[in-house]
């Protein structure tokens, strides 16, 4: 089934909802996707309330928007909405599943070239804290995850699979699915790190057979900052135990004891950004409005778009890897380095970002790249604006 792309109007919609588009190109989504109206006004709604009933009685009168946080997310990634927790960003909710996992001397962690930095030293901390051992999986040809070296690389002793599905410094979309196929052959937990991939790539839980998952509020799902989510399956909650607890994770029984809370929301805290959780549900709930095959569709091509015109410039090297790539598009240009490329830009309000090897040690430097520049493209971005971003770009040569 051919999935189409977005219409021109429903482009005019986003766009119309997303103001910064009249003082900007912003190519930064994979920093934060440009904030959308629908988004900032239910925040700042929320805000208003709290100022005039009081936090507490705030949330008890939007108790309707903060549900449906759970059920919009679960409805983007396939689940069941008390397998939902609300969590503050992204790696605080990685975090949780991770350290949660009852590791002992010798499990190994098996992970690709492409994991998050944050996720790399949790590991290396396990390692230190526990003595676990860390294998690499090497890219295949494409640049994605080598699918026979990971099933290689899965022994008695692996207690987890972690994978990053689209990392910060490349176009790449990993093969999440198909990870999640050896995972559960072999019964190896599963983490996948679905930060860059929530609103980017339709996701569904049960289709890539993570038991785990988590993602941010603020890149391509255009939520909040300080908003995160985590996914955790009901099939392992007995295998994980909620590194920290408090009075909305655990019932406090008696003077010796305490139960957890059923499900997912064991792995939360009570307080909490309550505007931010509403504003998440609303961008999520806006994302699938729209049809998020349809907008990865637009997203994706639009990347490939920019990765053509980029192609055509004598001095710009693309450097994003995969089978299958989304709207990252990473490359440098000889005679002027990605810090200076970005600040020229941003002097033209064009927004992009700098990728940096000490944030991807096991995969930049092994390429010899100290630095990229990441122009990361959403959906409400135009072939207008790729024309004159490449224009802009190569304008330097000409002065
Ligand atoms: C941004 C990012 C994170 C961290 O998300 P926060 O919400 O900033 O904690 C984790 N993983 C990947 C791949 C990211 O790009």
């Amino acid at each position: 089934m051919i999935v189409p792309s977005l219409s021109q109007q429903d482009v005019e919609l986003l766009r119309k909802d997303t103001p910064g588009v009249w003082q900007l190109i912003h190519f930064n989504n994979a920093g934060t996707g440009l904030a959308l109206s629908p988004v900032v006004n239910a925040v700042k709604q929320h805000l208003d309330l709290e100022a005039q009933l009081g936090g507490y009685e705030a949330a008890a009168a939007a108790q309707a928007g903060m549900d449906t946080f759970y059920t919009s997310l679960a409805a983007l990634i396939g689940s069941k909405p008390h397998e939902i927790a609300y969590i503050e960003n992204a790696t605080r909710a990685w975090d949780m599943a991770f350290y949660g996992i009852d590791f002992k001397t010798g499990d190994r962690i098996v992970t690709g070239r492409s994991e998050y930095v944050s996720n790399y030293v949790a590991f290396l901390q396990m390692k230190r804290r526990k003595g676990v051992e860390i294998d690499i999986v090497e890219d295949d040809e494409t640049g994605q995850i080598d699918l026979k070296a990971l099933r290689a690389a899965i022994g008695p002793r692996t207690r987890l699979v972690a994978l990053t599905h689209i990392p910060t410094f490349s176009g790449l979309i990993n093969p999440a699915e198909e990870v999640g196929e050896i995972a559960r052959s072999a019964n190896v937990l599963y983490l996948l790190d679905a930060c860059q991939s929530a609103g980017h790539v339709p996701l569904n839980v049960k289709e890539i057979g993570c038991h785990m998952l988590s993602g941010t509020g603020r890149k391509y799902l255009r939520g909040p900052r300080g908003t995160g989510f985590l996914y955790v399956s009901d099939s392992v909650l007995d295998q994980l135990e909620p590194p920290f607890i408090d009075l909305q994770s655990a019932n406090w029984i008696d003077e010796t004891s305490y139960e957890l809370v059923p499900h997912a929301r064991r792995f939360e805290t009570w307080e909490r950004y309550v505007a931010g959780q509403i504003g998440l549900g609303v961008a999520a709930s806006y994302a699938i409005g729209f049809g998020i095959e349809r907008l990865s569709n637009r997203i994706c091509a639009l990347g490939a778009q920019l990765r053509s015109e980029l192609s055509g410039l004598a001095d710009v090297t693309l450097h994003d890897k995969g089978a299958r790539k989304g709207g990252i598009v990473t490359f440098t240009k000889e005679g002027e380095t990605p810090a200076e490329i970005k600040e020229r830009l941003s002097n033209a309000h064009i927004n992009v970002s700098v990728s940096r090897a000490s944030s991807a040690r096991i995969d930049l430097p092994e390429r010899g790249l100290e630095a990229v520049v990441r122009a990361s493209l959403h959906a409400f971005n135009t072939e207008d604006e790729i024309d004159r971003f490449v224009k802009a770009l190569g304008r330097f040569d000409e002065a």
